[in-house]
Order: C-alpha cells, then sequence, then structure tokens
C-alpha cells in the first residue's frame, strides 16, 4: 500500500514536470497567496553585479523579502527614461540593481522586514549607489514594477521589423549568479547580439536573457544556434539548469543530455516510451532525437504592416478585445495579416490557392467583426492599436471610385439633410413595433434586416425629436453644448421610463443649474466623422472632423468656453484629431461636465436604490471612470459598474453584425477569447454567453454615454440602458436658495 502512494507520488511529480509529454493535466486546483495590501518597495543600486549578488545572497539566508529583481546593466538602460526612472541615467557601466519588495499582513510585520532587509545588506558592509531605502508611495512601487515588466516589451518595441524577440530563461546556484551575468554580457558581446540584455529573479537564481534575432538567412540562423551552444555550456559549467520557470520546449530538447547526462536521459527515454510508447504525446518536447531540431521549423515574423510590425504575438491584447470570442483576437488578426503578407510574397505555386481563402476568411474575421474601439492597446505593452492596422486595410478596399467612396463623399455636401431622415425612418420602424408588438414585428424585421444588413432588436430607439436652441441667460456662465449626429437622431427606446430624448435631458439640466447654454451654429451638419473613418472612409470622416473643430472654435470663443458633448466615442475623436490646444482642453464628457461644473449649481437626492454603470471604452481610454461613478454615486444607493472592457456595439456596426454585442460581454466573463481559434461564418452566434449575472440581476436600469453603445448593453442585460444625463437629471434639482 505505501509502496503504491509513493508510485503514484512520483508519477504526479513527474508529470508536473513533463511538460505533456508524459500525459496531460486535465484539472488544477491552485491555491491561492494572500495580497497583502501593506507592502513597499526598494530600487537598491550597487556599484557592480558582484555585490548585487552578493546582496541577493544574503537576503535569501535571511528571509525577509518577498521578491528580489535583478536588472543588469543594458537593462538599466533600457527603462532610464520611464517615470520615476531618471536617476538611472549615467550609472557607471558596471552597475547592477536589486528591485526589493517587502510585505505583511499588517505594518508592523511589514516594517520589521523592511529593517531587517536594511540591515542585512549593511551588516554584510555591502554598499549601494544610491540611498538605501524603500518606498510606500504606490505611484512609485507601481513604477519601479511597470519598470520590470516592461523589459521585454520595450526591447521588442524598438526591434527591427521582421525580427522576433527572443527570451530565454536560465538558472544557477545563487553562489554563481555573478558570473552568470557576467557571462552573459560576454557572450551578447562574442555573438553581436546588442540589444540583449539579463534581469531577472535574483532569490532563485534566475535569470531572463532578452533580445532580437531574425530567422530569414542561414548566417542568421547559426549566429542563434551557436550562441545557444554558448550559453548551454556556460550554464552547465555554473551548475545550473537550462529551463528555469520556462518550458524545455524544442529548443533545448537538443540540450537535455548536456545539463542531466546519459544515464539520466536514457531514464527519460525509457519513461516516455512506457507512458507514451506510440510517441503521441507532445511529440518532439524536451526530448529530441534530432540534434538541431531548435534550428528548423523556425517561425519567421515578415513584415506586413508598419502598425503591428513590432508586435510579439504575446497575447497580452486578448483579454480586452470584444470580438475574440466572435472571430479573432488582436493577436490573431496580426497573425492572418503576417500570413497574408507573407504568401503575397511567396513564389511557391501552391501558395495562391492558400493566398486567395485567407484573404477570404480575413474579410469577416479580421476586417468586418473588429470594433475598431482600440482597446487592444491599453493591454499591448508596445501599444499597438490593431484597430488602426484593421481601419486602413478597410480604407484600402474603397478606391476613390468605388460606390461606397462616392456615396460617402456625396453625403458630405447634404449631411445634414441626410440625417433628417434618420429618426423620421426610426419613428415609422417604431410604429410598426408598437402597433404589431415585439415577437410579430421581431418576425418581420428579422429577414427584412438580414437582407438589409441591418439587424433589429426591440432596443433600436425612436427618433429623437428637433433640437430646440434655448434662449440665453444674461450672466450666467456660459456652456457650449454640442448634441453629436446619435443623439441628434436616436431618441428612447419603446420601454424607457423617459420618453425624451437626450438633449432634451442635458437642456433640462444646464437650465436647472443656470447655465447659459450656447448651440453650435449650422449643428446640424456637424459630425466628428467617426462613421465614416470606422467604414475605412477617413478622408470624408477628415473633412467632418476639421469641419466642426471650425464650428466649435467658434462658438466656445477658441476654447474658452467649456464643451459639453454628450456621446463619449465622439468626444475621443474630437480629442485625438482636433489640431487647437485650447480646444481640446475645453471639451467634456456629460460626467466630467456635471462633476466640475454643476454638482455645486444642483441639490443633488439619491433617488434610485440600486443602478448599474458601464462606462464606455473610449471613456475608459480617456480616464473618464472616477468621474462616471462619482454621478451615479451621487444619483443612487448602489451602484453596479460593469466589468466589460467594451460592449462591442461599435457605432452600428452591432446592428450589422450583432453576434458582436455578444462578444463584447463575453470577453469580460467567459473563457479565453480565441479559444479555438474559430473561423466563422458571417452571422454565427457566439455561443450564448450573457452578462456578467452582477450586472444582469442586480439593476433595474444602466446608464453609459453612448447611445449605439446603450442599445447593445441593453439587450445583452434586458436592462434599459440610456445616458447617464438622464439619471442626473431626474435626481437633481436647482440649488435651494439659502436665507
Ligand atoms: S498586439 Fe497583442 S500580441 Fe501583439 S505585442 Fe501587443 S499585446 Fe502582444
Ligand atoms: S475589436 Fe477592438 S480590441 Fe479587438 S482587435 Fe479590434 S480594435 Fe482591437
Amino acid at each position: 500500500m505505501t509502496l503504491k502512494i509513493n508510485a503514484l507520488q512520483i508519477i504526479k511529480h513527474l508529470m508536473v514536470g513533463s511538460e505533456g509529454t508524459l500525459g496531460f493535466v486535465s484539472r488544477v486546483t491552485y491555491n491561492s497567496v494572500p495580497d497583502y495590501a501593506d507592502k513597499a518597495s526598494a530600487f537598491i543600486i550597487f556599484q557592480s553585479v558582484e555585490d548585487a549578488a552578493v546582496a541577493t545572497h544574503y537576503l535569501r539566508e535571511a528571509n525577509c523579502t518577498d521578491a528580489v529583481e535583478l536588472f543588469d546593466r543594458p537593462s538599466l538602460r533600457t527603462c532610464e527614461n520611464m517615470e520615476y526612472m531618471h536617476h538611472l541615467r549615467g550609472l557607471p557601466e558596471t552597475a547592477t540593481s536589486l528591485l526589493i519588495e517587502c510585505r505583511g499582513p499588517n505594518k508592523e510585520v511589514l516594517m520589521s522586514r523592511i529593517e531587517k532587509t536594511l540591515k542585512t545588506i549593511k551588516d554584510n558592509k555591502i554598499l549601494s549607489l544610491n540611498k538605501m531605502e524603500f518606498s510606500f508611495d504606490p505611484a512609485e512601487c507601481t513604477a519601479f514594477w511597470d519598470a520590470r515588466k516592461a523589459l521585454i516589451p520595450m526591447v521588442g518595441a524598438v526591434r527591427e521589423a521582421g525580427t522576433s524577440v527572443l527570451l530565454e530563461d536560465v538558472a544557477v546556484p545563487v553562489k554563481n549568479l555573478a558570473k552568470l551575468c557576467h557571462g552573459i554580457n560576454e557572450m551578447f558581446k562574442k555573438f553581436e547580439y546588442h540589444d540583449g540584455s539579463a534581469f531577472g529573479h535574483a532569490l532563485e537564481g534566475n535569470l531572463h536573457l532578452v533580445f532580437t534575432q531574425g530567422f530569414e538567412t542561414k548566417e542568421q540562423v547559426d549566429r542563434y544556434a551557436n550562441m545557444m551552444d554558448y550559453l548551454c555550456k556556460m550554464v552547465v559549467e555554473l551548475e545550473g539548469s537550462l529551463k528555469a520557470e520556462h518550458g524545455t520546449g524544442r529548443n533545448v530538447a537538443p540540450y537535455v543530455e548536456l545539463e542531466w547526462g546519459k544515464k539520466a536521459t536514457d531514464i527519460m527515454w525509457e519513461l516516455k516510451a512506457l507512458f507514451d510508447p506510440e510517441d503521441q504525446l507532445n511529440p518532439g518536447v524536451v526530448l529530441n532525437k534530432n540534434p538541431t531540431v531548435h534550428k528548423e521549423n523556425l517561425k519567421p515574423l515578415p513584415v506586413a504592416h508598419g502598425v503591428v510590425d513590432t508586435c510579439m504575438e504575446c497575447g497580452f491584447c486578448e483579454s480586452a478585445c470584444p470580438s475574440g470570442h466572435v472571430t479573432l483576437t488582436p493577436r490573431q488578426r496580426i497573425v492572418a495579416t503576417r500570413e497574408i503578407a507573407r504568401l503575397e510574397r511567396s513564389v511557391v505555386p501552391e501558395d495562391a490557392s492558400k493566398l486567395k481563402l485567407m484573404q477570404d476568411l480575413y474579410t469577416y474575421n479580421a476586417l468586418d467583426t473588429c470594433a475598431a474601439d482600440g482597446m487592444c492597446a491599453t493591454k499591448c505593452p508596445v501599444n499597438i492599436n490593431t484597430g488602426r492596422l484593421v481601419k486602413d486595410v478597410r480604407a484600402k478596399r474603397y478606391d476613390s471610385d468605388s460606390l461606397q467612396y462616392r456615396a460617402a463623399s456625396a453625403s458630405l455636401a447634404a449631411f445634414g439633410a441626410a440625417m433628417s431622415v434618420v429618426p423620421l425612418g426610426l419613428n415609422f420602424v417604431d410604429l410598426m413595433h408598437r402597433t404589431m408588438g415585439t415577437s410579430m414585428f421581431g418576425s418581420i424585421a428579422g429577414p427584412i434586416g438580414s437582407a438589409l444588413g441591418l439587424h433589429w432588436n426591440k432596443y433600436v430607439p425612436m427618433g429623437a425629436s428637433a433640437l430646440k436652441v434655448p434662449n440665453s441667460v444674461a450672466g450666467a456662465p456660459k456652456v457650449v453644448y454640442l448634441a453629436t449626429c446619435v443623439s441628434r437622431s436616436m431618441g428612447p427606446a419603446r420601454g424607457d421610463i423617459e420618453t425624451e430624448s437626450i438633449h432634451e435631458k442635458t437642456l433640462s439640466l444646464l437650465s436647472k443649474a443656470g447655465m447659459d447654454v450656447i448651440i453650435p451654429k449650422d449643428i446640424s451638419n456637424s459630425c466628428c466623422g467617426l462613421i465614416y473613418d470606422s467604414r475605412g472612409l477617413p478622408e470624408q470622416g477628415n473633412v467632418q472632423i476639421e469641419r466642426l473643430e471650425k464650428q466649435l472654435l467658434a462658438a466656445s470663443d477658441n476654447g474658452a468656453i467649456p464643451i459639453l458633448t454628450d456621446t463619449s466615442p465622439c468626444l475621443m475623436r474630437m480629442k485625438e484629431h482636433f489640431t487647437h490646444q485650447g480646444l481640446k482642453q475645453a471639451l467634456y464628457d456629460p460626467t466630467e461636465y456635471a462633476a466640475k461644473f454643476l454638482l455645486d449649481r444642483l441639490d443633488i437626492v439619491k433617488k434610485e436604490d440600486s443602478v448599474a454603470i458601464h462606462v464606455p471604452c473610449s471613456s475608459k481610454k480617456m480616464k473618464k471612470d472616477a468621474f462616471f461613478e462619482q454621478i451615479a454615486r451621487a444619483c443612487a444607493k448602489e451602484v453596479t459598474v460593469s466589468p466589460v472592457p467594451c460592449c462591442g456595439m461599435a457605432g452600428d456596426r452591432g446592428l450589422r453584425y450583432p453576434e458582436m454585442s455578444g462578444g463584447g460581454v463575453a470577453s469580460a466573463v467567459a473563457s479565453p477569447p480565441g479559444e479555438a481559434m474559430v473561423i466563422r461564418e458571417p452571422g454565427m452566434k457566439n455561443g450564448g454567453r450573457t452578462w456578467p449575472s452582477e450586472v444582469k440581476g442586480a439593476c433595474s436600469e444602466g446608464f453609459s454615454s453612448s447611445r449605439t453603445c446603450e442599445i447593445a448593453l441593453s439587450l445583452q442585460t434586458d436592462t434599459h440602458f440610456k445616458s447617464i444625463v438622464y439619471l442626473l437629471d431626474r435626481c437633481s434639482a436647482p440649488k435651494a436658495k439659502t436665507a
């Protein structure tokens, strides 16, 4: 019985380290560790790598630190221009630093660990080049750790197009850490990897080497292979391990015998044969008879498009993408773009048919179903906005002779007239909806919508009422109110509590606060151009944004008067594209404007028990989240903030591809995006994922600041979403006069 248990324990441990070559792990339970609120970090610079390594040795023995990260001299240079890191400029060529973190379940424990850490270094007479002290400032500590996290992407961001960022992962006993550092720097010089650097988890003797490498020519591949020979030999001589926290894979498989010797390697092969006699489990990984496998089948990164050529295919962007659950994640869009670029240059005859297939699939999967919201850039370590790539490729589809291009150009001259038809159309659809009821109208609207490429749902709003220009209020503070073309066209949805349009509610609010409201002249023709730009018609979009800038400069006295606009995506486009700095600074969304100019002029009552808010992705990028919460919390006892990064609606794109709005919700709640790299056909559902129950169940109403997003949010939650202006107007009254 004892023997049986031991055998199982042995198998369990073998399985954990086997990288899927002996079996697969179908279920894992993680035991999490507490993330203490009490923590502090120190960035200590030593004269030499030897001093840093000796300090690490003593800190390890003292057992008083929670993390110790080593930065070699090239790594320090990489991050010396980051905020809080300018003191790294001009350090001696031998400088090496340790980023140390101490944590504790309370202040007392934390302080005693910090004291012991500093005493350990001082008692062992190790001198530092800067003041040895811990920072408790969250901003500074975050900056230290951001620098650590940025070391890989920063090398990636400045690399030559067409090269890859490579990351190696080795470990040696801490006593040999300094020798390893010196050896790596010598190696980089010898093989001419001038951008190479080393950093990592010093307490474990684990260093990561980061460098860039092309694999286009035999010389490049040979240089890489020779460097690997050198590195592996050096690590083995330093009694180290060729892999520390990452997998051995195929790259280090040819060196397994060098590290473990023939006897141990033979035993590994025997085990492999016992578990997997037909060599079906992860074949070639860890154990491989081919001594040059690390030089074969190397994946090139062909130059494809300037916006994405620095992509490292790391996948950090995927969690923010609203369309990753529907079609492709940003990373997959980039990989597909690269493959198309490779196929276009290929001289292999059979690649022509592959190219055609890829291009056909690309249209729907990569282009049509991208929200172009740029949420991927918020997570990307090198700031790649795949939406920019997508817009650029969309634009290339329409040359100046195309029907779309000519129609868009023609619409510029009659924009106001064209937009005036939209509320009429929406009112007609609403009349049908009201007359027939949701179910019957839905069954008729479904096929018609499919034929027209615009899919109706019960939250499609009625038309907005006409915008009325308010009387001026002499002597009152002035505000320019830009009701966007969306809010001038789209009113409330059937079933909404309030039946007024957003601009009516906004004007009501401004009136209660006693503001003198200026409506820009010729407002019916104004538009920020987003509707053109997101469709791949940037030239027409530029005409509109330039026109709008002139209108607003005139209305706001060159930005001297604050400008309130009611639609967040339009606001972001204005902030990004206007050229007049003063005008940009004068622009506000409803929440920031209310927080800064209205709250003091109104009496607010918490009339609602529980509401949901969804901060649109554009507002998140403009960092308006706190204003949203502030306004909602002023009006409601409980506020649930939607965890969805982006609703996926993307203007009217979610009406043309209704599966997209469900994908936006799925990105916040479900399994990892791109889970099976499913290539879909247009119109397929997203797997029936639903809105998080905390939002769906807890609130009777939701608030946001983009009318089209609100349609998607309402549909996904079956909760009426509308502008946050409605909530504030409902809960506010003119300030009572004090006696
Ligand atoms: S675009 Fe995505 S995959 Fe590419 S570098 Fe950025 S986060 Fe990584
Ligand atoms: S949908 Fe948004 S997050 Fe996803 S690739 Fe397109 S722009 Fe990036």
